[in-house]
């Protein structure tokens, strides 16, 4: 175990002060529900807090009005709970659109409010706003503007190029209310402005606002103080992390376009960071003007893709994880020596198909229990298996133990294929899964070591998930949950880690916990042609 990091909703972990004395609590009938229960929602107007509460479903929830502009906004008063969570509190109201791509109607959810001098960051904001999204709303995160007077349009190309997406005239006192509880922002844009302009843009603005609230009402039921266990080793493998540098690497040295043929990486953030770089990324060599560079991705390619490359006369720098490597020279070794090989994995995949591709006549895909009994060799003392690097240990196994049952002579690879990160990373989401009451698995859903990861942790009987982001957790996972656990499979950048917990710590308080099996010094040396 590593140690122990705190991490607040906003206000608290922002040193916003909570309200003094000359601020007055709002004479409301609807009152401020129970510390931790429920849902406050502070609305500028009138009109605003109806269209609210017309969209409210629980009977917790409560809406009030604060009043327009800052002044009224700075003397909204918030009972003082010391103790609790407090109840999640969300402005909600209608704003000026600053950006050209926002419609009326359209929802910002606040990543930071601020007024240029002071800013309050809102972490949470990733993940209302993309269950706005999953809603069927049109919904963005971004910083919203609090200014003293409603915007002239002179005045929007400024606010914007500041790095606001919104304007409107309390948010950034009302947040400053809620200190020290979970607090969102959703501003609904009526583009004429906010007040006067609540005619035009506002009756879409105001149709938006009530259809947010009961999912304003799922995130305020989110909000929790959490412990989160991190897996130790998670994230990127030695293998990646090379094939990645190779991609930079190549674009530093030879300019772009760089082609990389299928994704260098199964990672779709990874993949769209290259790209933005100069990377193209095509199924097929045909793809690939003659005499350009091409870089072969981590899971490896068949010896066809070879000769085709050096066919079209293309400058081929291999990418392929040395692990995989090995694998193939295994494949090409058993079937020089006349074995059929069993290579245990998963059909379709890449790594699979390169290593089928070694030696296609002598080569046979079985992935269950059940394939081995249906298989059939020419000479059942001249069996070999291989397995796919990513797959899950003990399922492999099974398949393997099958294997041997029937073909007691058996050869096996001379070290294990199943690699040293796969079987790292599984064994520690084991470790955290066994006391979470949710895991989160950091990766993309083509990526087969990081679906394992999400098996793994299902068979220890704990509900997982496989996320590209923060923006994917649904908020109905976290309900009840108070310890999550995370990882991140060998593909999944370890930004996103943080990124998930960031996110998280706007739900409430979260600490979080690192939970190390073992540590890992694998470092791959890169290819000569990208050598300094
Ligand atoms: S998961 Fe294993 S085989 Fe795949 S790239 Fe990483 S180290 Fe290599």
């Amino acid at each position: 175990m590593t140690e122990t990091i705190p991490m607040s909703p906003s206000g608290g972990a922002n040193g916003v002060p909570s309200h003094g004395a000359r601020k007055t609590a709002l004479d409301s009938r609807d009152g401020d529900p129970a510390a931790g229960t429920g849902l406050l929602v502070l609305a500028p107007m009138l009109l605003e807090a109806n269209a609210v509460r017309r969209g409210l479903t629980r009977p917790t929830s409560r809406v009030r009005r604060a009043g327009v502009g800052q002044s009224r906004a700075s003397k909204v008063a918030i009972a003082s709970q010391p103790d609790a969570l407090g109840t999640p509190v969300v402005v909600m109201g209608t704003a000026a659109g600053l950006d050209d791509d926002l419609s009326p109607g359209d929802l910002v959810v606040a990543t930071e409010v601020t007024d240029g001098r002071e800013s309050i960051p809102l972490p949470g904001a990733v993940l209302l706003a993309a269950e706005l999204r999953r809603a069927g709303l049109r919904a963005r995160a971004g910083q919203v503007v609090t200014v003293s007077h409603l915007v002239k349009s002179a005045e929007r190309p400024r606010l914007a190029a500041a790095g606001a997406i919104a304007a409107d005239m309390e948010s950034l006192a009302l947040v400053r209310a809620a200190a020290g509880r979970p607090v969102a922002v959703i501003r609904a844009v009526s583009d004429a402005g906010f007040g006067l302009g609540i005619v035009t843009g506002g009756l879409a603005a105001l149709k938006s606002l009530r259809q947010a609230a009961p999912i304003a009402e799922k995130w305020a039921a989110a909000c929790a103080d959490r412990s989160v266990l991190l897996a130790g080793p998670r994230s990127f493998c030695a293998g990646v992390e090379r094939a990645i540098e190779i991609v930079e690497r190549a674009l530093e040295l030879r300019g772009a376009p760089v082609y990389v043929r299928k994704q260098i990486v199964h990672n779709k953030r990874v993949v769209s960071d290259l790209e933005q770089r100069g990377a193209v990324f095509v199924d097929e060599l045909d793809e690939v003007p003659a005499g350009a560079t091409v870089v072969f991705s981590a899971h490896g390619v068949s010896p066809a893709v070879r000769t085709d490359a050096s066919d079209r006369g293309l400058s081929v720098i291999d990418a392929t994880c040395p692990l995989v490597s090995k694998v193939h020279a295994e494949a090409r070794r058993f079937a020089r020596e006349g074995y059929t090989l069993a290579l245990i994995g998963h059909a379709g995949h890449e790594e699979v198909e390169g290593t089928l591709g070694e030696a296609p006549g002598s080569t046979v895909l079985v992935q269950t229990a059940e394939d081995v009994a249906a298989l059939s060799v020419p000479d059942k003392s001249k069996v070999a298996y291989l397995m796919q690097t990513t797959l899950a240990v003990d399922e492999a196994t099974d398949v393997a133990t099958a294997l041997r049952e029937k073909f007691p002579q058996m050869r096996a690879p001379g070290s294990d294929d199943i690699c040293y990160a796969t079987t790292n990373r599984q064994a520690a989401v084991r470790a955290i899964a066994a006391e979470a009451d949710l895991v989160l698995v950091a990766g993309s859903k083509n990526s087969s070591n990081s679906v394992r990861l999400v098996e793994r942790s299902e068979r220890a009987g704990t509900e997982a998930h496989l996320i590209d982001g923060a923006e994917d957790i649904e908020l109905a996972w976290l309900d009840g949950v108070s310890t999550v656990g995370l990882t991140a499979g060998a593909s999944a950048p370890p930004a996103v880690v943080s990124e998930i917990i960031d996110a998280l710590s706007g739900l409430g308080t979260v600490t979080v916990t690192e939970k190390i099996t073992t540590t890992e010094s694998v470092q791959f040396g890169l290819p000569r042609e990208v050598r300094r």
